[in-house]
C-alpha cells in the first residue's frame, strides 16, 4: 500500500544575497529529504529554526516547487493534481495566527475564503458551512463577522483551523501553530487539533521546534538538521531511545529554559552553522560530542538501525567492528 504522502530525495535551494559584500549565493534549505507519512500519522517534524522545516512544508502543501526530488500523494505526484484536489487533500495551519488571517475580512468569510477560491456551492451554502466549522473548533458564532483584530490569540487559531478543515481535507501541515501563543492556549489549541483528527480522520504533519509538543501529540518524529533529516522513527521509540547525537542533545535541551531566540538550549551553543556554507561531510560534525575521524569528510546516510532510521556513522558498518565506545 502506498503511503498517504511521501517526499523522495526533496531539495531546494534558493538564491540570497548573503555575506558582508551581499553576493548572491545559494542556500540549500532543503538537502534530499525522504519522508513517508502513513494514513491516521501524526508525524512530528522537529529541528532549530533554520532547519528547513517551513520549506519542507511549503513543498508539502504544493506551494513551493521543489529543486529537484518529488512528493506523491497515494503514488501520484502532486504537480499532476489539480489545485482544486491539492485544496480538498491538504490544507495548512501556520504559526502566526496574527499574520495569516485577513485583518479586513470577517471571521466567516475568511472561514469560507477556500470554498469562495474554489467556487464550492452557493455564497449562503458557504456561509453556512463556515458557521458550522466556527462552531466545531469551539468559537461562538456570534464572532463569525468580527474582524481578527477583535479576537485573542488563540480564538484566531481557531479561526486557521476552521478555514484548514472547511475543504475537509486528509491531511493537514501544521507549521508551528501554537508557538506564538500563551502556554495555557497551546495546550487547549493542541488538544483541539488531537480531537479534530479523531472526528475528521485527519493526518498531521506537525512542524514544530517544541519538543515537549510533538511528544504530546506525534505518532512519528523526523528530526531534522541543516535541510537533512538525520532521526525518523516512531515518537515512543524516538524520546525513549535517541540515537543521534543531534537527538540526544536536542531531548536534554527540554529540560533547560529556551534561549529567548527561538532557538532550544541544545547544551551545544548557540553556534548553529551557515546553511549557506554548511559544513562538509556530517553537517553536525563540528558540534558533535561523539564525531569519528570521517565524519568531517564523509556524509552519513539515513539507514536503518532496528529502532528506526538514523543518518551517522556511529550506526553505518564501521560501528560493528568496535569503533564506538
Ligand atoms: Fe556525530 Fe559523526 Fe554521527 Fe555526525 S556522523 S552525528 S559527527 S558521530
Ligand atoms: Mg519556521
Amino acid at each position: 500500500m502506498s503511503a498517504l504522502i511521501e517526499a523522495r530525495q526533496l531539495y531546494r535551494s534558493f538564491t540570497v544575497n548573503a555575506g558582508m559584500f551581499k553576493a548572491k549565493q545559494t542556500l540549500h534549505a532543503v538537502n534530499g529529504v525522504d519522508l513517508s507519512v502513513q494514513r491516521g500519522d501524526v508525524l512530528g517534524i522537529v529541528g532549530e529554526s533554520g532547519c528547513g522545516k517551513s520549506t519542507l512544508a511549503r513543498m508539502l502543501l504544493g506551494l513551493t516547487p521543489p529543486s529537484s526530488g518529488s512528493i506523491a500523494i497515494e503514488g501520484r505526484d502532486i504537480s499532476s493534481i489539480s489545485r482544486l484536489e491539492l485544496a480538498r487533500r491538504v490544507q495548512p495551519i501556520f504559526q502566526d495566527p496574527y499574520s495569516s488571517l485577513n485583518p479586513r475580512r470577517s471571521i466567516a468569510s475568511i472561514v469560507s475564503f477556500p470554498l469562495d477560491v474554489h467556487r464550492i456551492g452557493t455564497a449562503a451554502e458557504r456561509r453556512r458551512k463556515a458557521c458550522e466549522m466556527l462552531e466545531r473548533v469551539g468559537l461562538p458564532l456570534r464572532y463569525a463577522d468580527n474582524t481578527p483584530g477583535q479576537l485573542s490569540g488563540g480564538q484566531r487559531q481557531r479561526v486557521a483551523i476552521a478555514r484548514a478543515l472547511v475543504m475537509q481535507p486528509e491531511i493537514v501541515v501544521c507549521d508551528e501553530p501554537t508557538s506564538a501563543l500563551d502556554v495555557s492556549v497551546q495546550a487547549q489549541i493542541l488538544n483541539l487539533l488531537m480531537d479534530l483528527r479523531q472526528e475528521f480522520n485527519l493526518t498531521y504533519i506537525f512542524i514544530s521546534h517544541n519538543l515537549a509538543v510533538v511528544d504530546h501529540i506525534a505518532s512519528h518524529v523526523a528530526v531534522m538538521y541543516l535541510g537533512r533529516v538525520v532521526e525518523f522513527k516512531e515518537a515512543a521509540d524516538l524520546f525513549g531511545r535517541p540515537e543521534h547525537p543531534y537527538t540526544r542533545a536536542l531531548l536534554d535541551s527540554v529540560l533547560t529554559p529556551e534561549t529567548g531566540l527561538g532557538i532550544p538550549d541544545t547544551g551545544l551553543g548557540l553556534s548553529f552553522p551557515d546553511p549557506i556554507n554548511p559544513p562538509p561531510g556530517c553537517a553536525f560534525h563540528p558540534r558533535c560530542p561523539q564525531r569519528l575521524p570521517q565524519c568531517s569528510s564523509l556524509r552519513p546516510e539515513l539507514d536503518g538501525t532496528g529502532l528506526g532510521q538514523v543518518a551517522c556513522h556511529l550506526y553505518s558498518s564501521k560501528a560493528e567492528e568496535g569503533l564506538v565506545s
